[in-house]
């Protein structure tokens, strides 16, 4: 099922009754422009999200900071509602200096959980509206060397307060082999500075197939994806989302082809819970902590 997002099984996720009200849940892009971000959301949530956006002309003005915009979206699948809000950062990346570009990323999400607490300090909790971020998705140019400042700086800055799920941008651009050895620089990047990103739970009492497919997402870290909201025909005659080159057809749902089926199936099928939990319980909690240990509560 092609256009199947796949958040229905949330319910199962959650074993909880909030499935009435419908599920909140908020995503952040962050990545330079033109790595593919809006596509990415577009074939992630199967919506058109992001329209076509006319190119600016050479004369327009260009913003000198990182913008902050939200966009949302109620999707229902299987009488499961979700909210879905998609943060995303043009600009992050685009200036000649680019040391501070992380700030206004930290601030916003900062902001999200300030307004957290405020709505918990309220006599009346009832609709606590959470728009904290839940997910990151941290867009990675496939240079195939290894991690920029820019991209080390923003994860060091970001990873104790959001879920980071690095991505490799536009794998379709790269051979297997260089993925492979381009995915290997990232990881031991990232472990060199000490980068904390999202890895899905394992539990002592979970079957052997549950922990199979948890292994199996975690040994694509970062996910090499490829977006397109577009169908295109295959040489055997099927439609798919893809991308199409004079040499064949780049599926986006075929998992011999790229990792994009993988990044759903974490972000959405099977841990979508799980990032909203580790984002309230862990993340949101050592913010509060520290808020109100300088506040000298
Ligand atoms: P953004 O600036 O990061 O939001 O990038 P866009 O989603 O606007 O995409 C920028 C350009 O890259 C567009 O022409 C897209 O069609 C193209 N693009 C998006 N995803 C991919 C991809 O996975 N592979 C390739 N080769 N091109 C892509
Ligand atoms: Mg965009």
């Amino acid at each position: 099922l092609m256009g199947y997002v796949g958040f229905a099984n949330l319910p199962n996720q959650v074993h909880r009754k909030s499935v009435r009200k419908g599920f909140q849940f908020t995503t952040m892009v962050v990545g330079e422009s033109g790595l593919g971000k809006s596509t990415l959301v577009n074939t992630l949530f199967n919506t058109t999200l992001y329209p076509a956006k006319e190119p600016l002309p050479p004369s327009a003005e260009r913003p000198k900071t990182v913008a902050i915009e939200s966009i949302g979206a109620d999707i229902e699948e299987n009488g499961v509602r979700l909210h879905l809000t998609v943060v995303d950062t043009p600009g992050f990346g685009d200036f000649v200096n680019n040391d501070d570009s992380w700030k206004p990323i930290l601030d916003n999400i900062e902001s999200r959980f300030d307004s957290y607490l405020e709505q918990e300090n309220r006599v009346n909790r009832q609709k606590i509206v959470d728009n904290r971020v839940h997910a990151c998705l941290y867009f990675i140019q496939p240079t195939g060397h290894s991690l920029k400042q820019i991209d080390v700086e923003f994860m060091r800055q970001l990873h104790t307060k959001v879920n980071l799920i690095p991505i490799i941008a536009k794998a379709d651009t790269m051979t297997d082999e260089e993925i492979a050895a381009f995915k290997a620089r990232v990881l031991s990047d990232i472990e060199y500075h000490n980068i904390h990103i999202f890895q899905a739970p394992t539990y002592d009492n979970e079957d052997e197939e549950t922990i199979a497919e948890a292994e199996e997402i975690a040994s694509k870290i970062p996910f090499a994806v490829v977006g397109s909201d577009k169908l295109v025909a295959t040489p055997d005659g099927r439609e798919v989302r893809g991308r199409a080159y004079p040499w064949g057809v780049v599926e986006v749902d075929n998992e011999d082809h790229c990792d994009f089926v993988k990044l759903r199936q974490m972000l959405v099928r099977t841990y979508m819970e799980e990032l909203r939990e580790y984002t309230n319980d862990v993340l949101y909690e050592n913010w509060r902590t520290e808020k109100l240990l300088g506040m000298g509560v």
